[in-house]
């Protein structure tokens, strides 16, 4: 089984259970909020999407945001994942590790393992991020390893791999973990940095110190955020 796709999911079933509570699984909230994941992938998706010029009539020369791809992709991992957990739960196929096992013998995974990156045309990765929006608006029962292939694919094109996509979706786990501890719910939480969104104060914060563990970029980013703080 492949240790950082188990890892995944593990640090998404956790941050989970702490945002949402414990029956998450069932579909909804400690807070009865109704839990859709598949509009949170398509919404996701469009972020992707706005990644790119893609407006024929307003700055039509735009060049394509790779780094905001990225961060996108990463988001939409986090309720791919989730999504999946759901899914096993409801359908009694299994937990985390079940999961973990099916994409680890799939041929998914390959896609992202040892791939040789390089961008592909914005056309074509508009296209494929149009199929995952697909997958999550369709009225059919979900096609579990279709949406994984076909993320995985993204996931190639937008220039990741298993390792950066791994260390981007970490970063990005203790980002929401830090979010909701700082009142993300409540909406007392400031997410613009002295001009930057706190993605990319987190990605900038990952990539000068990469042997930083997940608690430490936890407490990297409150320092940032404290800091802040106080300057207002
Ligand atoms: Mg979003
Ligand atoms: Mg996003």
């Amino acid at each position: 089984m492949n240790s950082q796709i188990l890892l995944m999911l593990q640090l998404q079933n956790q941050l989970n259970n702490a945002t949402n509570g414990e029956e998450w699984v069932k579909g909804v909230t400690k807070n009865n909020k109704k839990i859709n994941w598949r509009r949170c992938i398509y919404m996701e998706c469009a972020e992707m999407i706005d990644s790119f010029g893609w407006k024929h009539w307003k700055n039509i020369e735009q060049e394509p945001d790779w780094d905001n791809l990225q961060i996108e992709v990463v988001d939409v991992w986090h309720f791919i994942m989730s999504l999946l957990i759901e899914e096993y739960y409801r359908d009694m196929q299994g937990g985390i590790e079940d999961i973990a096992s099916d994409i680890s013998e799939s041929s998914a995974l390959s896609l992202i393992e040892n791939v040789d990156n390089g961008f592909t045309s914005e056309e074509v990765v508009m296209q494929k991020i149009e199929d995952l929006m697909r997958h999550a608006l369709s009225k059919e029962k979900l096609d579990k390893e279709g949406l994984v292939n076909d993320f995985f694919e993204l996931t190639a094109m937008s220039g990741l791999n298993l390792d950066t996509l791994y260390r981007l979706y970490v970063g990005k786990n203790i980002l929401n973990q830090f979010r909701q501890d700082n009142g993300y719910k409540d909406g007392s939480y400031i997410k613009i940095w002295d001009g930057d969104e706190d993605n990319v104060v987190m990605k900038r914060i990952w990539e000068e110190h990469k042997s930083l563990k997940p608690d430490e970029l936890y407490k990297e980013l409150a320092k940032a955020y404290f800091s802040l703080n106080k300057s207002l």
